[in-house]
């Protein structure tokens, strides 16, 4: 079992140069999304339980602030191998992370599902800068398509968690929409999802699809043409190309992404 809990720092396309931290073991999520870029969901789990050791987590993010004092990130990114929220003690962790790299933003990629389910998660994120939540459904239809949930968790139960992410944090909410052509890209869907944004409200709104080899097949990129449009229709921003945002000055390593869609290094 894969368990490695720091990662990078790597390039992000929207971040800058990030520390990454994964929490759970490969590959630990509620959800099993077909565009995952991390591969197939093998423990789809509703249980928050302490999956990595936190005391291994913030000794490491410890030894990885002395390997980079000369050279920081710009942010520490709780992303990795499934959802970070699903971690007991994720407040306890970020809240070290935050003393630990007080000068870095800190950030949270999270499916935003499980906030009404654990509302005390609500509180657990205060520390953290940014959070970055997805929404790839405008009906339990397509969320059952695209997001393959457990079996417990419906479309209502996303929705209401992310109208509870929006009142209770007051700083940065940066929704990711994954484009799925033929899926959630039609125009009723396309209306339905704008909908549900218009009342989040998030501060941006980020379109992204598939760079890297999905879980399953079937998922294609679409054309920057067709992206551009369903970004014009919902107001966001198109996340640019891994291939577009290469800096020369970071290895070919540290340019593999994890966070965008949430896929981590293999
Ligand atoms: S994309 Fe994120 S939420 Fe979806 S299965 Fe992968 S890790 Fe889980």
């Amino acid at each position: 079992m894969r368990k490695q809990c720091v990662f990078g720092p790597i390039f992000s396309r929207r971040l800058g140069s990030s520390l990454g931290v994964n929490l759970v073991p490969y590959k630990t999520c509620n959800l099993d999304c077909v565009y995952c870029e991390c591969g197939k969901t093998l423990n789809l789990t509703l249980e928050r339980k302490e999956y990595l050791p936190s005391d291994l987590v913030i000794a490491t993010l410890k030894e990885a602030a002395w390997r980079l004092r000369d050279n920081p990130p710009q942010c520490v990114t709780f992303a990795g191998w499934g959802e970070p929220t699903l971690h007991v003690h994720l407040g306890d962790i970020a809240e070290a992370a935050k003393r630990i790299f007080p000068q870095e933003r800190l950030v949270l990629i999270t499916n935003g599902t499980l906030f009404a389910r654990y509302r005390n998660l609500l509180e657990e994120i205060q520390v953290f800068d940014l959070v970055i939540p997805s929404l790839d459904a405008g009906c339990e239809t397509t969320f059952q398509v695209v997001n393959r949930p457990h079996l417990s968790l419906s479309f209502a139960e996303h929705l209401e968690s992310l109208h509870l992410l929006r009142q209770h944090f007051t700083k940065d909410i940066w929704l990711e929409v994954f484009v799925v052509p033929g899926v959630n890209d039609t125009p009723k869907e396309l209306q339905e999802l704008k909908k549900h944004i218009q009342k989040l409200s998030p501060e941006r709104i980020h379109i992204n699809s598939l760079d890297r080899r999905p879980t399953c097949e079937w998922v294609k990129a679409p054309s920057q043409k067709e992206l551009q449009k369903v970004a014009r229709f919902l107001g966001g921003e198109v996340i640019p190309s891994l291939q577009k945002t290469r800096n020369p000055g970071l290895s070919l390593r540290r340019q593999y992404d994890p966070h965008e869609s949430r896929s981590t290094p293999q």
